[in-house]
């Protein structure tokens, strides 16, 4: 599972989809020690919010977040007030472009001028308990592109994550990274749907988003993610790779950007590189869904 690197070329429908205004508010996180793992004052919270910007609204908390008096953003000015969970929202200011011709869309990246990026996690083939850590530590919460055959044996592990506001999304049955090119509509629809429902049974939601095994994908496989319920095909143009960012513009993080990153050995290199980029672009790490309003 170590292939998801080569888009580079693909066509990019979504990213010029149609600008549009959700009514619903989303938020990301800025407190870090609403974990579920035993964590003590030697791991010291890092705010993941360097700046407010125009066009954010109010902080909030969200509905995860611990209840008692965490309803007031002023709370995280103090040292104690580090363990609840205070979550920044912004008005969105894009929306997913809807399915066209029975073809889902393709998102690349989001056009924002939020300072916003998104984070996803692939494949599950390393499971590792300081993966969980670090998450809570940044409290990052994160799109988790899951393949059922390879988190099969422990999907448990991903159900920690649910602390930072993790959701698994689709990331196929079979990993098969030919798959676009090799097989049929039917077989590509069967196994986007195997992990739909391996997906629901682990996890209890089913999900709306989609990433191509190599990025790779067609009108056939848009056709199945469709098919399948998803709402979009999602793929990226940043990634977090063996300790360090890799961009296919530019040399830093944009607002909006998607990044790539996988649950492999090298995790905490990748997202030490990753939050590098993230602090340096002045970006906020917000979860895809939420942002995208289909969370
Ligand atoms: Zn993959």
């Amino acid at each position: 599972m170590c292939c998801d690197d080569q888009s580079h070329s693909q066509p990019v429908p979504g990213r010029r989809a149609a600008l549009g205004f959700l009514a619903a508010s989303l938020v990301t996180g800025l407190g870090a020690c609403a974990v579920p793992i035993t964590q003590t004052a030697q791991s010291t919270p890092v705010p993941n919010s360097p700046t407010r910007g125009p066009l954010e609204a109010e902080p909030l908390t969200i509905g995860d977040a611990p209840s008692s008096g965490a309803a007031s953003p002023s709370i995280s000015a103090t040292p104690s007030a580090a363990k609840k969970r205070i979550r920044r929202s912004f008005i969105p200011d894009y929306s997913l472009p809807p399915i066209q011709g029975g073809l889902a869309p393709v998102i690349t990246k989001i056009p924002t001028a939020h300072p916003v990026v998104f984070l996803t996690i692939d494949d599950g083939v390393v499971k590792n308990p300081e993966m969980v850590q670090l998450m809570a530590q940044y409290d990052y919460p994160a799109t988790l592109f899951l393949t059922s055959s390879t988190v099969r044996d422990n999907p448990g592990f991903f159900t920690a994550f649910k602390a930072q506001g993790s959701l698994v999304e689709n990331h196929t049955v079979s990993h098969n990274v030919k798959m676009a090119t090799q097989w049929s509509y039917q077989q590509q629809l069967a196994d986007i749907q195997g992990m739909q429902q391996f997906a629901q049974q682990q996890y209890g939601r089913t999900p709306v988003l989609f990433r191509p095994p190599g990025g790779a994908y067609s009108n056939a496989m848009r056709k199945a993610v469709a098919d399948a319920g998803l709402k979009a095909i999602v793929t990226w143009e940043a990634k977090a790779n063996s300790g360090r960012m890799d961009y296919q513009y530019g040399n830093s993080l944009r607002p909006g950007d998607i990044v790539l990153m996988h649950f492999r050995q090298e995790f905490a290199a990748d997202l030490a590189a990753f939050r590098q980029a993230q602090l340096a672009a002045g970006l906020e790490v917000v979860l895809l869904e939420n942002f995208l309003g289909v969370a």
